[in-house]
């Protein structure tokens, strides 16, 4: 950070305003804020965010800092016709923290600077009361010793409740000026023994350190764990701000509380906050005392009440949102000391945007921005209900969320059994790999002991909207012995087990759940209009009727069977963007494969593709039928070959063992043989894909026609299909011109034999780079592309996903390598330049190119904002998260038409 000779490190409260957030931080630009509203703010100025990025760059305060700041401090000093720490009459400062995002008690704040050995007492006669004066001191040794010495705080608290006890009372207001003067002096022998030097008596010192530790607060461990979480950028640097004192310690007329113009909780307006007498700044929060109910201060002040109340209603008017304020008063007299806009829960983000709306505050499209898909997700889960009674048996980390009930299973094959018979199971591991699939799918939830949140199990369960709980450590799972040992309790294979993903916690039993009335709703269950919904439910329908009306992506669901597709459909879908057509593979027809695979001869190979094509057409029929008028993208098969062949190790031990007994079976043999012709290294870079389409004759005219006499049939049934064939893996325009050639065929073929014309469209995924670099070559044999973001992904950077998920991406977000993991939101630099420039040379050769994504990150929030801008035509998701897509993408429009006017 390079220091520019005219800038301007300190901002009076005068000067800054709102939307200085990044210079001035949140608290101090809505300091400013405030102040410029006529709003009473005790006087003060703001040191930038500049200010302290030049520190923790070079270790150095800026060169112009000390002036600067010393002009404002006169200036201050004039205005309130004292001077820092006068002896007879002090003026005293606060020095606080305050970052461009809310960082709740990470950083540090100290209060009272300015007070010393002399001016102590100085306080105390210009308030008439030595108590006060004395209270203060010991708060302000306590708080610097502290934060900016740097000694243990405990050392201070064991010497207070010392001196309560040896008062025999409970509370420190009952300690009186002469016990506060004792005190003082003990805490000060505490500095001196823990720091080896003397409390500080010089008031420009003490405010000149509480700004470098500011400053170097940013780094403290609290400070970077919570911007890791939360997604902060680790380079903003705070602000400090500093702010004349005001006292509600000065006895019962005095006071300091906490309000929100409306409740975080439900949205509902109201006078919601706590109050305390005789008491100062974090003594609130602190829980030292009882607080009493905000309303109650109407009774103990009612002209402050009613000027509070006041003030709110300005200050929501004027942000137009629920604020949160922190206020104090002084002698009946009251004072702001911090508002913001307050957080507040996902349910309450979708009232309060539509209150707002009804009071005129806000338009719609404001709206749109005060609530999140990941809200949303929040809302659409099930919950345990809160008022049950359960016997926690440990925490892990909160993967994905969701409230899981079932009996404990410690293996795939066990989940997949039970949940068969109508058991419903929760699959516990060590840790999940890919051979856990269907134990995952079967379960109800997924629970580890090891590995974070982008585990397997992490990663797999989100996508499938799956509640799981991962390394959760206490937990010693035996998958030998069918059972795990949690601090001493056992939990055998068949215990009932309840797990929350929201919370990461684990119980032992059955914790009742309640069903999410958003999903409900959507369902279409639950009418928004009956005269019971909740007003939650009310809520989200308009917000999503309002992100309906703006949103230009289209919302395709990622779904291979009817049930999911009707599903997907009454969430919103306005299509399938991805039917996969393995699925269909599996089971009992994977045999069917195996002897196509095997097959010797073209006989043997006709009779196999003979047998699996009246299969394949069910599938479809009954697909487009639910999808009717609605396209339905088909991806020929892509999975490599070996997914359809027993397992190598199996069948070798098979052989080996009929071998040594000398009655061989020739089929496992000839198996066996096939098995390691076709074995891979690397399968997800081998035969898969239109490279298998190519290699097997047969196997992708079959699709074709499955698909191609599906559409005939329900033509004839006067249906309305809209079938979308798409190949997977191609990387160059030949492979899809070979492929096009054979389906056309066939479809002309039954197109002929049908008397239907069909109206097929021939398009492929881009998951390549080189299909993507070539984009305008293949945009010539294709009529839409479907980026498939997850094998972007893993080719793009060379992942190979099942592999570095669990080896090394913990190491990589611990490292900032990538704040999130490029799995979850599209890495813009890189695969995101792929597919804006593959969109683009695409659409330059064929400019009606119909254009979408069915990647997972069709359903991440971020990621829609992105496929919006790139201006692709639709994203597909998995069911559960359309109405998460459809909301970001209204979002997203809605943000786009704000910002330009396009
Ligand atoms: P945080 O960001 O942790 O809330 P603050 O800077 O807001 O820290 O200060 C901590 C507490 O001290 C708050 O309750 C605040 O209202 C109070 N406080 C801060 N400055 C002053 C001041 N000048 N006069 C009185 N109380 C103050
Ligand atoms: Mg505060
Ligand atoms: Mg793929």
């Amino acid at each position: 950070m390079s220091e520019n000779k005219d800038q301007k490190f300190v901002y009076d409260f005068t000067e800054g305003n709102k939307d200085l957030k990044d210079l001035l931080g949140g608290k101090g630009a809505n300091l400013a804020e405030m102040t410029n509203l006529g709003l009473p703010v005790p006087p003060g100025f703001t040191i930038t965010t500049e200010a302290c990025k030049v520190y923790l760059d070079s270790g150095e305060e800026p060169a112009a800092l000390r002036d600067e700041v010393s002009a404002h401090l006169d200036a201050l000093e004039q205005r309130m016709g004292k001077k820092l720490g006068q002896t007879d009459d002090p003026l005293l400062v606060s020095v606080r923290s305050g970052a461009k995002f809310s960082m709740p008690g990470m950083m540090d704040t100290v209060l009272n600077i300015g007070l010393s050995d002399k001016s102590v007492e100085g306080l105390a006669g210009q308030a008439g009361d030595e108590r006060f004066a004395w209270d203060s001191y010991r708060r302000l040794i306590q708080m610097f010793g502290k934060t900016v010495l740097g000694v243990d705080g405990e050392l201070f608290e064991e010497a207070l409740d010392e001196a309560k006890e040896a008062k025999k009372v409970t509370v420190d207001t009952d300690l009186d000026a002469s016990d506060l003067k004792k005190l003082v002096k003990q805490f000060k022998k505490i500095v001196k023994s823990e720091t080896g030097r003397d409390f500080p008596q010089d008031p420009r010192e003490q405010m000149d350190l509480a700004i470098k530790a500011v400053f170097d607060s940013w780094n403290g461990d609290r400070a970077k764990l919570y911007r890791r979480q939360e997604r902060i950028p680790g380079d903003l640097g705070t602000a400090v701000n500093v702010c004349s004192m005001v006292f509600g310690n000065l006895g019962p007329d005095s006071g300091t509380g906490v309000a929100f113009t409306r409740d975080p909780a439900s949205g509902h307006q109201g006078v919601y906050g706590d109050y305390l007498q005789n008491a100062q700044g974090e003594d609130v929060v602190a829980g030292i005392r009882n607080t009493v109910p905000l309303a109650d201060l109407e009774s103990i002040d009612k002209k402050s009440y009613d000027q509070l109340m006041q003030i709110m209603e300005t200050l929501e008017t004027h942000y137009k949102d629920l604020c949160d304020i922190e206020f104090t008063i002084e002698r009946g007299r009251l004072w702001m000391l911090q508002t913001r806009v307050g957080k507040r829960t996902a349910g309450a983000a979708f009232r309060i945007a539509t209150q707002l709306v009804d009071q005129g505050l806000i338009d719609e499209a404001e709206a749109l921005q005060r609530v999140t898909g990941a809200q949303l997700a929040q809302l659409m889960f099930p919950r345990f209900d809160e008022a049950a009674q359960v016997e926690k048996l440990g925490r892990g980390i909160a993967a994905s969320p969701g409230a899981a009930v079932g009996k404990a299973v410690f293996d795939s094959y066990t989940a997949v059994k039970w949940s068969r018979s109508g058991e419903k199971v929760i699959l516990i591991r060590r840790e999940t790999n890919p051979d856990d699939l269907d134990g995952m799918i079967a379960a109800e939830g997924i629970l580890t002991s090891r590995g974070g949140k982008t585990s397997h199990a992490a990663v797999v369960a989100r996508g499938m909207g799956k509640t799981c709980v991962c390394g959760a450590e206490e937990l010693e799972v035996d998958t030998k012995r069918r059972r795990m040992t949690v601090n001493g309790t056992v939990v055998e294979e068949g215990d009932v087990v309840s797990i929350d993903g929201s919370t990461g916690k684990v119980y032992l039993g059955e914790v009742p759940v309640v069903p999410s009335p958003v999903v409900e709703y959507f369902e279409g269950r639950m009418h928004a209009g009956a005269d019971d919904a909740d007003e939650l439910v009310q809520a989200v329908h308009r917000i999503m009727a309002y992100a309906d009306r703006v949103r230009r992506l289209r919302v395709r669901a990622n779904a291979d069977n009817a049930e999911d597709a009707l599903r997907a459909r009454r969430f919103g879908a306005q299509g399938i963007g991805l039917c996969r057509t393995e699925h269909m593979f599996l089971g009992e027809r994977r045999e069917m494969v195996e002897k196509l695979i095997l097959a010797d001869t073209d006989d043997e190979r006709e009779e196999a593709l003979k047998a699996l094509l009246p299969l394949q057409k069910k599938d479809f029929v009954e697909l487009f039928e639910a999808m009717d008028g609605l396209p339905v993208t088909v991806r020929l098969l892509d999975p490599p070959l070996h997914e359809f062949l027993p397992d190598i190790t199996e069948l070798s031990v098979r052989v080996a063992l009929a071998e040594a007994r000398k009655d061989a079976n020739e089929n496992d043999l000839r198996l066996l043989q096939a098995v390691h012709r076709l074995h891979e290294q690397n399968p997800m870079l081998g035969l898969r894909g239109v490279r298998l389409g190519l290699v097997i004759p047969g196997l992708f005219t079959m699709q074709v026609r499955a698909i191609a006499e599906a559409a005939a049939e329900r033509r004839n049934a006067k249906g309305d299909p809209r079938a979308e064939i798409m190949i997977p893996l191609v990387g160059t325009v030949q492979e899809l011109e070979i492929v096009r050639e054979e389906a056309e065929e066939v479809i002309a073929e039954v197109e002929a034999r049908t008397g239907v014309e069909l109206k097929l469209a021939l398009g492929t995924m881009i998951e390549l780079p080189r299909a993507a670099l070539t984009a305008a070559q293949i945009a010539e044999a294709a009529e839409f592309f479907s980026f498939g973001t997850n094998d972007l992904t893993q080719t793009v950077w060379g992942f190979s996903r099942d592999d570095v998920e669990a080896s090394f991406f913990t190491a990589y977000l611990e490292k900032g390598i990538f704040g999130v993991s490029p799995f979850e939101t599209i890495d813009k630099d890189g695969v995101g330049s792929l597919v804006r420039n593959a969109a683009a040379a695409g659409r330059a050769t064929r400019p009606d190119l119909k254009l979408g994504v069915c990647g997972e990150h069709g359903g991440d929030p971020e990621s829609v904002h992105f496929f919006h801008e790139v201006g692709l035509d639709y994203v597909s998701c998995s069911p559960f998260r359309i109405p998460v897509a459809r909301l970001e993408a209204g979002r997203a429009a809605a943000q786009s038409s704000g910002s330009d006017s396009r």
